[in-house]
């Protein structure tokens, strides 16, 4: 049994269904996808699936559309809730992929604002924005919040970006801040850093933002774009996400509990503990599991970690784990982050998609001469 209709959920039971463990996945609403919830899906007003209901029933993944209400770690069943009333299914693997819990932060009214990180919050968002070009304020300036600001503006919206931090994407490495905020002043967005928000009145149509030191903003509509918290799943009592697990993605003290995705803190064969949560290594740890639970005991997190965004045209793309490293220096057309042995163990791309690949090549040859 499955929890978390995301990628990592859907991954790992249609990667079970072709290894031929039958697989049943509960959550609630449509398996939709999440990066184009900020680019495409945000621009045309539709959440991308990954697979609909035929998609499920010819991969003969079992579907139970609803919430889980009770998860029972011991004896590995879970209560879900659905329109039609409560059931209980047992499960001889549990794989728990609840992702991240994207409620903003509990500033008075934040509530009320808009939000597009999970497909129900797009499709709530759409009809405000297919009304025409209105004025919109992004609260939070991370991947989700400048990217959004990105497609936004490129949609004729004016829109404002604010965060608490003095640059957008100001949690990652240097040169992606600069590219960001350069990306963001050629579409029109006007960036505001160190903007504490105290309260949000949000009327029909229009909405006044109180802040500490920036006075009153006001906007047509707000977008909360806070970032992902950690989930908490009904009846994990003691277990806090992310969480730890071992190279083959198991929850310690728990027999047959995975878990995998953004709940996961993953073990990389080369990096060690991986705690940035990103859509390609949601995919490779949901894979590990699988094949775990398969029988394969070699499958491990090896492949190089990999993370994209799109900030209207500007394309970034990083392979490798910048944590790991100590240095960053221009090389070429790339960005290398080397660590202390001079070793490269991230390369950051910008606009250059066919140089992603040999980036890749380089890092996973450096992965295969030290593990
Ligand atoms: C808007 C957005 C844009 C992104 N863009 C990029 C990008 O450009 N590049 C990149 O590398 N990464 C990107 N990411 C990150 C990437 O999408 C995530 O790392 C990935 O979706 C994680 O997969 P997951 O399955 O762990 O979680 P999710 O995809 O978030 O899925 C978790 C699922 O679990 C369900 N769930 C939660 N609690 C329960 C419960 N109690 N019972 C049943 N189901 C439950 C939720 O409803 C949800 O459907 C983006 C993320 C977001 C939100």
């Amino acid at each position: 049994v499955v929890v978390g209709n995301g990628v990592a959920g859907y991954t790992c039971a249609a990667r079970l269904s072709r290894l031929g463990v039958p697989a049943v996945l509960v959550g609630p609403g449509p398996v939709a996808d999440r990066p184009p919830l900020t680019k495409r899906a945000l621009a045309d007003g539709r959440p991308r699936l990954l697979a609909d209901a035929d998609r499920l029933a010819a991969s003969s993944i079992e579907r139970l559309d609803g919430v889980a209400v009770a998860v029972d770690l011991v004896g590995r069943n879970v209560t879900v809730e659905m329109p039609g009333g409560r059931q209980t299914v047992a499960a001889d693997h549990l794989v728990l992929a609840p992702g991240l819990d994207y409620t903003p932060p509990p500033v008075p009214g934040l509530d009320r604002a808009f939000l597009n990180a999970t497909p129900a919050g797009l499709v709530r968002l759409a009809p405000s924005l297919a009304a025409g070009p209105r004025r919109v304020l992004v609260v939070g300036a991370g991947l989700i919040g400048v990217e959004t600001a990105a497609t936004l503006a490129r949609g004729g919206h004016d829109v404002h970006l604010v965060d608490q931090t003095d640059r957008p994407m100001g949690r990652i490495h240097e040169p992606v801040p600069t590219l960001a905020a350069a990306a963001l002043t050629t579409l029109g967005v006007r960036f505001t850093g160190g903007v504490g928000i105290t309260a949000v009145q949000i009327d029909d149509g229009s909405a006044v933002v109180a802040t500490r030191d920036h006075g009153e903003l006001v906007a047509d509509l707000v977008v909360a774009a806070t970032g992902g918290r950690p989930p908490t799943l009904p009846g994990c009592a003691g277990l806090s996400f992310p969480a730890r697990v071992d190279e083959g993605m198991r929850l310690s003290g728990h027999d047959g509990v995975f878990v995998v995705g953004d709940a996961a803190v993953p073990v990389h064969v080369r990096y060690g503990e991986i705690r940035s949560p990103h859509w390609d290594t949601a995919v490779r740890t949901a894979e590990v599991a699988a094949r775990r639970i398969a029988g394969d005991e070699t499958a491990r997190f090896d492949t190089v970690p990999y993370w994209w965004s799109d900030i209207g045209p500007l394309s970034l793309a990083e392979l490798g784990h910048a944590g790991a490293a100590v240095e960053w220096g221009r090389e070429g057309a790339w960005y290398v982050g080397r660590d202390d042995a001079d070793l490269p163990v991230a390369i950051l791309v910008v606009d250059a998609p066919r140089l992603v690949r040999p980036a890749r090549e380089l890092l996973a040859a450096a992965q295969h001469s030290t593990v």
